[in-house]
């Protein structure tokens, strides 16, 4: 099922060993950039869920990549953590400043990276956490990929559990198609708006008695309610 993605863009190999190895170990896919343009295009071709980002990279600096991606709305919310060397207090504030999230210093210590980078994603993207998501009568279990209505068990396909994962985490809000799209499924590039549709009706029938807390906003998209409309 989705495992969160992590993106490391870090040009010294015993650096990006070290992070790979640790975010793997704390459950994380990674994939690795070794400078900034191998970076975009990572980034282009599917969003992951956190970037860490070191800040000398041998064709530009992580900074100017930062800014890069909080310029373009499709990655200006993206989670980035800069990583910086020690001392360079400017640096960090520098990072901040051009929309950084957070920043670890190198040499880090892998247990607060780790930790830092489940902070940011549990401020930024609670649905990517491992902990059970719980709205109404349905409870959502992410680290063992269960799923109950009503305290009964319920199976749901891949496509079904990541929207319904997304929708426990954000209730009551409105969501389109698009937006649906993007922040389910990350990109948009391989699935068409209507297929959103379909996931949503097959999420319908599997929550049964509670089908009606999956709401169509006429014209405007879905929410997600244990409430009337
Ligand atoms: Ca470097």
């Amino acid at each position: 099922m989705t495992q969160p993605q992590v993106l490391l863009v870090e040009d010294e190999p015993a650096i990006a060993e070290l992070l790979r190895f640790t975010m793997q170990g704390a459950g994380f896919a990674t994939t690795l950039a070794i400078d900034v343009q191998q970076a975009r295009s990572q980034i282009a071709e599917a969003l992951p869920h956190v970037v860490l980002l070191d800040w000398m990279l041998p064709d530009s600096s992580g900074l100017a990549l930062l800014s890069e991606l909080r310029r373009d709305p499709r990655t200006a919310a993206l989670p980035v953590i800069m990583l910086t060397a020690k001392g360079m207090e400017e640096d960090k504030v520098r990072g901040l400043n051009e929309g950084a999230d957070d920043y670890v210093t190198k040499p880090f210590s892998p247990k607060e990276l780790v930790a830092r980078v489940q902070a940011l994603l549990r401020r930024k993207a609670p649905e990517v956490g491992s902990q059970a998501l719980t709205y109404g009568a349905i409870m959502v279990d992410a680290e063992r990929l269960q799923v109950s209505v009503a305290e009964r068990p319920v199976a749901l396909d891949q496509a079904e559990f990541k929207l319904l994962r997304f929708l426990v985490a954000h209730p009551e809000r409105i969501f389109s198609r698009a937006q649906l799209l993007d922040k389910v499924w990350g990109d948009h590039t391989f699935i068409e708006e209507r297929t959103v549709d379909v996931h949503i009706m097959r999420l319908r029938k599997s929550l049964g008695e509670l089908s009606h807390y999956v709401q169509t906003v006429r014209g405007v998209g879905y929410k997600f309610s244990a409430s009337g409309e």
